[in-house]
């Protein structure tokens, strides 16, 4: 069998996770140092129609391990699945995105086979005759680590979600595709997952928020930091932030947003006095639509939105707030109800403009 570098990928409501395609054109840019191919290793139940989208991100060749018993992930599910197919491959490299499910069972093969695992990793590499180098996080991204390994050796690298942003499908791609269905003994399963939940916005890992309000120094406390947070929930949006807000304590360290916080790529990203330092402008790069609010018109972050806002955001803030509630009032089935923030069916944002004085559009 040809020397293969190997991705494992996942699939969420039955769909690949943008994590996974990452990995794979991660998984692309060594194979091509290396000279290997990239074997896409696909795990679940009735996937093997999305083959084709691993070819057209840069996957050589796609395994398909197939079965009714794995349409759920189960930690032990995958390890008596995949450690097998893995076995036979002997791939110089494994990749995965660094997710709750590969934590929760690719740490088990690692020890069992002795291979160095490598979670929070930011950039993959092969420098002189083919030793692994790894940029990897720690310190929850205060830091950035270097690993090297002396010798050429199997090394299962966990790549952060986000971190390099997927890039156009190219359908003119294939792969030999192989579907595997191996026998599972169940009964030797000691977890299932019954069902997936809709990630809560308060909650959410920021790199998969699909909206994200922002704060920055111009908040100007913690008690600007509630009242973003208050915004987040009226719009089911998750909150983040700079790392200068994380540092003051008004936001927790894993929810600042940057080039050593998270990489995030939301539908929506709305900015309340943040300066937009190249720093924190890493980590947005990917987002689809980005609102600014911040009172210096030649605040750097203004010119990255494709709604820019110069004033206050003191005096903007409770403006919006009211609006979204008195809207939130207006759609509330019962008049007499309070409005309550629904985190999974957000309330929609205010369609008229916000009638503050002070409130100037940019440029
Ligand atoms: C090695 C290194 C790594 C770093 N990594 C990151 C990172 O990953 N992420 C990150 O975010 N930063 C990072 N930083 C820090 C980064 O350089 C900036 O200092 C930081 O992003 C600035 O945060 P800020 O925008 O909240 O604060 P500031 O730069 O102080 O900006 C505050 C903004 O708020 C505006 N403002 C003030 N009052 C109001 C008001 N009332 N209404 C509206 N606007 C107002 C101001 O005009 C200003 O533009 C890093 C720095 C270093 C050296």
């Amino acid at each position: 069998m040809d020397k293969s570098l190997a991705v494992i990928t996942e699939t969420l409501n039955g769909e690949l996770t943008p994590a996974s395609l990452e990995c794979v054109e991660e998984g692309r840019e060594v194979a091509d140092r290396l000279g290997v191919r990239v074997r896409a290793i696909l795990c679940g139940s009735e996937v093997a129609r999305l083959a084709e989208t691993l070819a057209a991100h840069g996957a050589d060749a796609v395994t398909v391990v197939e079965h009714e018993a794995l349409a759920q992930f189960s930690a032990d599910g995958w390890l008596q699945a995949l450690a097998p197919v893995l076995r036979a491959l002997q791939p110089t490299l494994l990749l995965a995105p660094d997710s709750g499910q590969m934590r929760a069972w690719l740490p088990r093969l690692a020890a069992r086979w002795h291979l160095p695992l490598v979670g929070c990793c930011i950039r993959v590499n092969v420098i002189g005759d083919g030793y692994p180098e790894i940029i990897r996080n720690t310190y929850g991204g205060a830091c950035q680590e270097r690993l090297v390994w002396p010798y050429a050796t199997l090394v299962c690298a966990l790549l952060i979600p986000g971190v390099r942003g997927a890039g156009a499908p190219r359908r003119d791609r294939t792969a030999a595709i192989d579907v595997l269905r191996p026998e599972l003994d169940q009964t030797r399963f000691r977890d299932r997952t019954l069902r997936t939940l809709p990630a809560d916005p308060r909650t959410v890992d920021l790199s998969e928020a699909e909206r994200i309000i922002s704060g920055g120094f111009g908040a100007g406390g913690p008690s600007g930091m509630a009242l973003l947070q208050r915004l987040a929930e009226q719009m089911g949006a998750a909150l983040g932030g700079t790392r200068v807000a994380a540092d003051r304590g008004w936001l927790e360290v894993q929810r600042f947003i940057g080039s050593t916080g998270k990489i995030v790529a939301p539908k929506l990203y709305i900015a309340f006095g943040v300066s937009g330092a190249g720093q924190h402008l890493a980590g947005v790069t990917d987002a689809e639509w980005v609102v600014a609010v911040n009172n210096d018109r030649t605040a750097p972050m203004l010119k990255r939105a494709d709604l820019a806002v110069v004033g206050d955001m003191h005096e903007i803030l409770p403006l919006l707030l009211d609006k979204l509630q008195a809207l939130a009032a207006a759609h509330s089935p019962d008049p007499a109800a309070p409005a309550s923030p629904d985190p999974i069916r957000p309330v929609p944002v205010a369609a008229e403009p916000v009638s503050a004085p002070t409130v100037e559009l940019y440029p």
